[in-house]
């Protein structure tokens, strides 16, 4: 974690705490919407692949014909896995960011 990615968070526990102070019951539905958000982004994080739906994760394709033919999976390029939505949309920030700043 960067220390602008901790700031950001801190940032975001802080209007969940004024939040909560105003409105207590919308205060804990913005805490549990935020855990859960930080939830899926630590999962994407730590596990960013999922098995793919195609070949539900073996990389081929039995075909049901007579002679039984196998076939690699052209939507995972045979390797079982899919990359998750939450970790593509996170890679297409992560080059956005390193592509476009100024002062590397
Ligand atoms: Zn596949």
């Amino acid at each position: 974690m960067t220390p602008r990615t901790i700031l950001t968070f801190a940032l975001v526990l802080e209007l969940t705490a004024v939040t909560i102070s105003d409105h207590p019951a919308s205060g804990v539905a913005t805490l549990l919407l935020t855990l859960l958000a930080a939830g899926y982004a630590w999962s994407c994080w730590a596990f960013p692949f999922r098995p793919c739906p195609s070949c539900k994760g073996s990389g081929r394709h039995v075909s049901s014909g007579l002679f039984r033919g196998v076939q690699l999976c052209k939507r995972c390029k045979a390797t079982g896995l899919k990359l998750r939505r939450g970790r593509a949309i996170y890679n297409a920030l992560h080059r956005h960011r390193t592509r476009t700043r100024r002062n590397r």
